[in-house]
């Protein structure tokens, strides 16, 4: 039997997450499938969504390029844009649409002369100061792109600094500059689609919608808030193992590397075949949830590369082979992620290659 360390991808929780969204909002879905769609395998969950999301985003070029040479031909945005001029051809060959954010994305596309018809999503910033065009940048590149004769279809985007804060003032500012900015932009060049919400704004802000939606966590059934979300969600990823060993130990005796969780009373632990080279996160405090048999445990003393050690000794009928949920359906990834001082998003992201994916259709 080979390790019995994995994550299962649920595509079926995917499509209904994905339903749910739609119900929720009247704009259209972009589906962010980016950093291999957040540790999902993004070839999978495109070719999972192709026919039920208009759109999907990524990084680069070269996310994109993967998928299109897989066979995918939904839309795709690339949220970067173009790192150097020779990736303009890139996109033109495989039919992709670009983000532009900084000055010089605009002359290596006017240089280029098969780029007239490319997409071209116009980045703003609206005070994450990370990426975009201030207003008088923008009228300025959308006046060189139409003296240069580039006729596209143009969108507007920015981005959120604090999506998760709805009531932050930032985040109403940023709402209330980009409104301006379009309309700005609109009475000088014409209708502009424009697109702001991530998932947090997706489900806490109605009024960031606008014609585009983009949510990638949303997606894989994570929540970008602690408390609860509006939205029903079911967690797409679930990381799980088995019990490898068993053993009782005295009071006064202590686990694992630098001997840094002491019992203090008679305990029985178990070793879980997962650990920091499996992604599971190495700062992962003594007392961080662990689900055994779907009972409740305690992660113990220090994350090996390899395994980890719990506290089972309130729990009964645990052996060898028992079942372990490191998160996922029925643990949540934001909860383990407090405990490891991150978020979930980090955690699924960062999943490795040596976790082999096991993908299921329905339950
Ligand atoms: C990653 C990303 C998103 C999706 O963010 P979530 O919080 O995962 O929904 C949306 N827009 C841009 C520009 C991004 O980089």
């Amino acid at each position: 039997m080979p390790r019995p360390t994995r994550v299962c991808i649920d595509l079926q929780a995917l499509h209904a997450n994905v339903d749910r969204i739609k119900q929720h909002t009247p704009a259209t879905l972009m589906a962010v499938i980016k950093a291999d769609a957040y540790g999902h395998g993004a070839l999978a969950i495109a070719r999972s969504l192709q026919s039920a999301v208009e759109k999907f985003a990524v990084s680069s070029v070269d996310e994109a390029i993967e998928l299109r040479d897989s066979g995918i031909q939904t839309p795709i945005l690339v949220l970067e844009g173009v790192f150097a001029t020779d990736e303009i051809s890139l996109a033109v060959e495989h039919q992709l649409e670009l983000v532009v954010h900084q000055p010089q994305q605009i002359n290596w596309l006017i240089a280029s002369p098969q780029a007239k018809h490319l997409p071209l999503w116009i980045k703003v910033d609206t005070g994450m100061h990370r990426l975009g065009f201030n207003l008088m940048q923008a009228q300025e590149v959308l006046a060189q792109l139409r003296d240069a004769n580039v006729t596209t279809q143009l969108q507007l985007m920015s981005h959120f600094a604090s999506a998760d804060q709805p009531n932050s003032a930032l985040t109403q500012t940023q709402i209330r500059r980009f409104d301006h900015m379009r309309q700005v932009l609109q009475a000088e060049f014409g209708a502009i689609p424009a697109s702001m919400a991530n998932s947090a704004a997706l489900l806490a802000l109605p009024n960031s919608h606008f014609e585009w939606v983009r949510p990638g966590l949303l997606l894989y059934g994570v929540s970008p808030f602690r408390q609860k979300q509006p939205i029903e969600l079911l967690p797409v990823m679930t990381f799980e193992s088995q019990v490898i060993a068993v053993r009782e130990i005295e009071a006064g005796e202590s686990v694992g590397y630098g001997h840094s969780w002491t019992a203090n009373a008679k305990a029985t632990i178990v070793t879980v075949a997962a650990g920091y080279g499996d992604g599971y996160p190495r700062n992962a405090k003594s007392g961080t949830p662990v689900l055994i048999n779907g009972q409740r445990a305690k992660l113990v003393g220090r994350v090996s590369m390899d395994m980890i050690s719990v506290d089972v000794t309130d729990l009964s009928n645990i052996e060898i082979g028992s079942h372990v949920e490191l998160w996922g359906k029925s643990l949540d990834v934001n909860e383990v992620a407090y405990w490891a001082d991150t978020i979930g998003y980090e955690l699924v992201t960062r999943m490795p290659p040596r976790v082999p994916k096991v993908y299921q259709k329905g339950a």
